[in-house]
């Protein structure tokens, strides 16, 4: 009897804490564990090209993806992605002029406009002067030019790329800069920000009597050949990866494929921008899910490159966000566990990853202002 009721101890003791030990690893397995799931292929892309010179180039933005962030996306895909085709590969320092740790308005503009801006300014130097930004001076010379992201399309990143403001919260502010510029094809989110607005200004008529198609449909917008168009595809930001379809690949193909009809060539700037949230969200799948529908856009870029041989494709982060460290994993099943030191971003140094003629000038430790001064040189040729 005695012997027994130790025994019925020893069994409670040891159920309740594999029960605690359960209930916490179960809590922790929802964010910081990616079980792994359908694999895709990844082609192999040639590196012989037609020029020394690009013609054309796509600056591809992961927002908040670190080396990590990509390590922990090719776990998942088995060992592959489509990034991978990037033999030329190099770091930037992401600093901003006011702060040790960045936010995505500043590396932003650092990346858009080649100055070092204070935290949460957009397109303006530190004393609130606008500086000017790839598309103004690439458009000056007959390019061709667009910008794709998955959130509101005036949000830091994309706006970084088109507008001049204080502060990255006036997005109706940031809006109104679309107006101001030339630039051929914008799809991403942040329709309210153009069509209910204070001012009482309605930015789609706007769009339209500027000539362009002005759609909120992917399946539309995906049909569109040439012309100026303006997709604006949710609200505000366009839902997380399942939710979003292949938006971002989509919408880089389309705006590849109008852009190239400018003989002149093009400056085209994507973004992943939601990398970035699931990094605040310590939120290992969130960060997989979004890092490979990422790649699965650069695929898009690299497939027309290859053809193409005349388009320089770069591939970087604004910063890294979360922290991000890798503390479990398995190449067979996709399986990827992930530990986080922040909600917010670090200061750690970002990869770039080069592919086209010019890969080569994207590489060793640089400033990421280098990324926007190696772009407009090989792009104007003066
Ligand atoms: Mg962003
Ligand atoms: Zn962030």
């Amino acid at each position: 009897m005695k012997k027994l009721s130790f025994l019925f101890l020893i069994l409670v003791f040891g159920l309740t804490s594999q029960a605690q030990d359960y209930s916490k690893d179960s809590i922790a397995a929802l964010r910081y564990i990616y079980k792994g799931g359908d694999a895709y292929e990844v082609s192999t892309f040639p590196h012989q090209f037609k020029t020394d010179q690009p013609k054309n180039i796509i600056l591809m933005i992961g927002d908040g993806m670190g080396v990590t962030h990509v390590f922990a996306a090719m776990t998942a895909n088995r060992g592959h992605l489509f990034l991978t085709n990037c033999k030329s590969i190099g770091f930037t320092k992401t600093q901003s002029a006011s702060d040790y740790i960045t936010d995505s308005a500043a590396s932003g503009t650092a990346l858009a406009t080649g100055v070092k801006t204070n935290n949460g300014v957009i397109g303006m130097d530190p004393t609130g002067k606008p500086v000017a930004n790839i598309i103004e001076e690439v458009t000056k010379h007959g390019l061709a030019t667009g910008l794709v992201s998955t959130a509101a399309i005036t949000h830091a990143t994309p706006a970084a790329f088109i507008a001049h403001e204080r502060n990255r919260n006036m997005y109706q502010a940031i809006a109104t800069h679309f107006l101001d510029t030339d630039i051929d094809v914008f799809i991403g989110g942040g329709y309210n920000h153009f069509a209910k607005r204070r001012d009482g200004r309605d930015l789609v008529k706007e769009l339209k009597e500027k000539g362009y198609q002005v759609l909120q449909d992917m399946e539309e917008i995906k049909k569109v050949e040439h012309g100026k168009l303006a997709g604006l595809t949710a609200p505000e930001h366009n839902p997380r990866v399942p939710e979003r379809g292949n938006m971002l690949p989509e919408a880089t193909h389309t705006a590849i494929n109008i852009l190239d009809k400018d003989a002149d060539g093009f400056f085209l700037m994507v973004e992943g921008s939601e990398i970035d949230w699931g990094g605040h969200d310590n939120d290992t799948r969130y960060i997989i899910d979004e890092t490979l529908d990422f790649d699965r856009a650069i695929g898009e870029a690299l497939k027309f490159a290859a053809e193409d041989g005349e388009t320089l494709i770069i591939v970087t982060a604004d910063h890294e966000t979360g922290g991000f460290a890798i503390v479990g994993g398995d190449m067979e099943s996709g399986y990827v566990k992930g530990a986080f030191t922040t909600g917010d971003h670090s200061a750690v140094m970002v990869p770039v990853y080069a592919y086209g003629p010019g890969a080569e000038k994207f590489t060793g430790i640089m400033e990421n202002t280098e990324i926007h001064h190696r772009i407009i040189e090989l792009l104007i040729d003066e």
